[in-house]
């Protein structure tokens, strides 16, 4: 199940987005800019662009315990 970007679809809406990015995605494999009133998924002071990059972070914490 993919979650389409919300800037996606306000840039069919309005064009490119001309506001600055206020963070990028902290998932280092994605690092996707985030522009204020997008939907983002929140753990502590990170910011991820969706549910599928908050999910790999915790993926990727279960790797260092086990490992
Ligand atoms: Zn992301």
């Amino acid at each position: 199940m993919d979650i389409e970007h919300p800037s996606i679809t306000r840039a069919l809406l309005t064009g490119y987005p001309e506001q600055e990015p206020i963070d990028v995605c902290a998932n280092p494999d994605c690092e996707k800019a985030i522009f204020t009133g997008d939907q983002v998924w929140a753990k502590g002071s990170e910011r991820y662009c969706k549910l599928k990059c908050l999910a790999d972070s915790f993926e990727n914490k279960e790797e260092e315990i086990n490992g």
